[in-house]
């Protein structure tokens, strides 16, 4: 990436050599613990790893290919050279790995499921990746107040599939669920297609264990919903990328759900923001999702191949809504989002539009939603993750458009440009635009036409830069467009309190 090309190593960090492998092996001596391409200098030869990680199959070990896909972000937009992974499986061995690293000045990437979109999860240079897959136990459950408590390094997707049967739902979802881990989730401050009803993890998350870079465990895994007691410490880990420290634990609060969806075909904008209007005035308490795409986006997951859902309507239409709401009896939510249907269509308000009456369309109706980020950006491109009000919302597409269309870089889906779509999609009902710059040639030319053209655009709008994916390499650099002097300096004071020799995720977030 261009962001990364510009950035020198710390030479203050040290190189990882076969003394470290040694020191990792004995802290984490059960097999797949090591992974490195690390070699014995007095015996080249000989294998060099102990690892047979569950994710890493047996004709891979050790081999260059199975670092580069823990050195690989999802986008495939950066690529690390970290020559050692490390896979622990317990609080005491990523507080005795931190330890060693403090000591010896190695920098350290957290890393969860290596589903973000900002390079945060992958090294830059050197620096050791400490993978949380095997963090992976659920510690507690109480099936009255729905509070659950996990490993970090638990999947999304597998906590969900724990807490249903028990009549509950996590409170953040989205489409990464089937790799991301709570812990990842937790660092990024992920918000996804429940942030409308659940909020912010910032609420969610009742308490944290935390290992600092010196090793020690910071206990704030409480179970408690209030606690007033002093600075509320974990808030600061929340979104905090990996620069603070490792989360290992997580205390969450969860909720009962009963959920009904709704697909619209919608022909104007205008449609959209009426609907939403609408959707607060007649299902407020039980809305949990309004979800938006236009049609550059429904093109892709329609051509996305044969998995992809087929054409829910006769036509298709310039944009899409999905609706959902949930509520603790079902006759009453279906009722509610029926009802909302009538409306709409006595005001004229939406092309099509079809209602889910059991699970099976349900998750057909949300598997277009999901399957939408995945069938964009597998074709090489730029995203954004922007927050702005509803007039602007949309808007940043269009002025993108036009930009890039008199620059002779775009000319329409598909067309003769390099640029092959802008497309958005996001969360409307939290004013969350996703926008998807998709080229031939993601090259240098694209990206200077689009950034910092579009951070400054929506900075004068009053939006942010990133409402939910965080900043990691991609963004860190545009942190004042939507942070103040003030503020950017408190951040870095805070960073050297929990990370004095700034070892934790370098190069991220505050450059
Ligand atoms: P990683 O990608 O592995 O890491 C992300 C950051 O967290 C890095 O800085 C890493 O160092 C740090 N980190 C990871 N684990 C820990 C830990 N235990 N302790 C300390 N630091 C840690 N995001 C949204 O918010 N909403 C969406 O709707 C959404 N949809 C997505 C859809 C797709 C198809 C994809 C690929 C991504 C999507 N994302 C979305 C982005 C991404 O899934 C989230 O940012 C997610 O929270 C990252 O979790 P992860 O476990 O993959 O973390």
């Amino acid at each position: 990436s261009w962001a990364a090309a510009l950035l020198k190593r710390n030479p203050q960090f040290k190189s990882l050599d076969w003394t470290d492998v040694q020191a990792f092996r004995t802290i984490l001596p059960s097999p797949g613990g090591v992974l490195t391409s690390i070699r014995d200098p007095t015996n080249p030869d000989a294998t060099t790893s102990s690892s047979s990680s569950a994710s890493v199959s047996a004709d891979q070990l050790d081999s260059q290919e199975a670092l580069q896909a823990y050195n690989t972000d999802w986008l495939k937009l950066y690529r690390g050279q970290a020559p050692v992974v490390l896979f622990p499986e317990t609080t005491a061995h990523v507080a005795a790995i931190l330890r060693y690293c403090q000591e010896h000045r190695l920098a350290v990437v957290p890393q969860g499921g290596n589903t973000c979109v900002t390079g945060a999860s992958v090294p830059v240079f050197d620096e050791l990746i400490l993978n949380l897959a095997k963090l992976n136990r659920v510690r507690q459950f109480d099936p009255v107040g729905g509070v659950l408590v996990s490993d970090a390094g638990c999947i999304l997707q597998n906590l969900e599939a724990y807490v249903e049967p028990r009549g509950f739902t996590m409170p953040l979802d989205l489409a990464a669920k089937g790799s991301c881990q709570i812990g990842g989730n937790v660092a990024t401050n992920a918000g996804g297609v429940h942030f409308l009803k659940y909020g912010s993890l910032h609420g969610s998350v009742l308490g944290l264990e935390v290992v600092l870079p010196s090793g020690e465990v910071m206990d704030l895994l409480s179970t408690l919903r209030k606690d007033s007691t002093g600075y509320d410490l974990k808030q600061l880990f929340i979104g905090a990328e990996g620069t603070l420290g490792v989360i290992t634990g997580v205390a969450l609060q969860t909720a009962p759900f009963l959920p009904v969806a709704v697909l619209l075909g919608l022909n104007s904008y205008k449609q959209a923001l009426d609907t939403y209007a609408l959707a607060q005035k007649h299902i407020y308490q039980n809305l949990s999702a309004f979800e938006f795409w236009d049609r550059e986006c429904f093109n892709y997951l329609l051509e996305s191949g044969a998995n992809a859902p087929s054409e829910p309507f006769a036509s298709t239409y310039p944009y899409y809504i999905l609706v959902e709401s949930s509520s603790s009896d079902e006759d009453q939510n279906q009722e509610s989002l029926s009802k909302f249907l009538d409306i709409l269509l006595q005001n004229k308000l939406m092309g099509d539009g079809t209602i889910s009456f059991d699970q099976s369309q349900f998750n057909r109706l949300w598997a277009y939603r999901e399957s939408i980020p995945s069938a964009v950006l597998r074709h090489p491109s730029l995203a954004y993750d922007l927050t702005l009000d509803y007039p602007h919302f949309y808007q940043v597409v269009e002025v993108l458009r036009d930009r890039l269309r008199q620059m002779g870089l775009y000319d329409g889906y598909k067309g003769r440009g390099n640029v092959q779509a802008i497309a958005g999609l996001g969360h409307f009902g939290d004013g969350n635009i996703h926008v998807c710059v998709v080229a031939k040639d993601l090259n240098k030319e694209v990206f200077e036409a689009v950034e910092p053209f579009i951070y400054e655009w929506a900075a004068e709008r009053g939006g942010s830069i990133s409402a939910e994916h965080g900043l990691g390499i991609l963004k860190a650099p545009y942190l004042h467009y939507t942070r103040s002097e003030v503020v950017i300096r408190t951040m870095r004071q805070i960073k050297t309190v929990f990370d004095p020799h700034g070892i934790m995720n370098p190069y991220k977030v505050l450059t």
